[in-house]
């Protein structure tokens, strides 16, 4: 799951981009014998200098950037989209205290901030709850190894039992916009989205520079569980269901005082046309 670090010899090169997926199916003694000055390696970092939009430095030291530990291409692209919940509502819980230098609180609420940015472009609804052993999505802080900031599993058409853990690393010196960034990031992957091109989120890596879902981001989300639904509605004033009850009595929309908004909402519904259908209905 997770890559070594690279140094920038020629083989650790070669061994990070494999561990990337950068060699599709081939195996590790394969690829290992590879010329470094080979076609198929030329290949390969130019797709790796492609997929992170490198310019004006070597992809050699781009590859030390600090990044995501999931692979750039883990899987076919057929694979990809199979990747989510059954469900919109998934939890999520988390024993992130301590990462250096921040505190625990603003540890918490960055949490909760990264459910809400995908609460906010997509249908699904991350909600935070304190166990661990039964939320959907659950994190530590862990050892990720030089480098990688943090990695998450992915859904593969998960239920409402099933449980993917995230591991953030102890060993970064974290800031608010790092962590919030990665935090967003690896529940991207945690509701099913691959790694995705440089200047969306879901590209590999991380400085702070990307702290919200873009285009692309949104585009994957929404495809899985589609646009966010409507915000909960206020209650109804005892007043207007009141008026409604009146109204419609004596169909069969009864509503009390405490209807809910759904109650109206199918009350409204029927008022120009069907009402007068059913009533004149019952009336007969
Ligand atoms: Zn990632």
């Amino acid at each position: 799951m997770t890559p070594a670090w690279p140094q920038p010899t020629e083989n650790d090169q070669l061994r990070f981009l494999f561990q990337l997926g950068y060699f599709a199916d081939q195996e590790w003694d394969v690829v290992r014998s590879f010329m470094f000055g080979s076609a198929v390696v030329k290949d390969a970092i130019d797709r790796y200098a492609d997929f992170h939009g490198v310019t004006g430095e070597e992809p050699s030291e781009h590859m030390l950037r600090p990044r995501c530990g999931m692979p750039d291409f883990a899987r076919a692209p057929e694979a990809a989209s199979q990747s989510k919940w059954r469900m919109l509502d998934v939890t999520t819980a988390h024993r992130l205290s301590g990462l250096n230098p921040l505190s625990a609180e603003r540890e918490h609420a960055l949490w909760l901030a990264a459910d809400e940015a995908w609460n906010a472009v997509c249908g699904i609804r991350l909600k935070h709850i304190d166990d661990m052993a039964t939320a959907n999505i659950y994190a530590n802080p862990g050892s990720t190894g030089a480098g990688v900031l943090a990695y998450s599993y992915l859904p593969n058409n998960s239920g409402p039992e099933d449980q993917m853990q995230q591991v953030y690393n102890r060993a970064t010196n974290w800031s608010e916009r790092l962590l919030l960034q990665v935090l967003i990031h690896e529940k991207g992957h945690a509701i099913g989205l691959d790694h995705g091109p440089a200047g969306s989120l879901m590209q590999p890596t991380a400085s702070g520079d990307i702290v919200s879902p873009q285009s692309w981001d949104i585009a994957q989300a929404v495809s899985r569980y589609g646009k966010p639904g409507p915000k909960p509605p206020e209650p109804p004033s005892t007043g207007f269901a009141f008026t409604l009850n009146s109204r419609l009595s004596p169909g069969g929309y009864q509503l009390e005082p405490n209807a809910t908004a759904y109650d109206l909402d199918v009350a409204t519904a029927i008022q120009p046309g069907r009402y007068r259908a059913v009533n004149e209905f019952e009336m007969g």
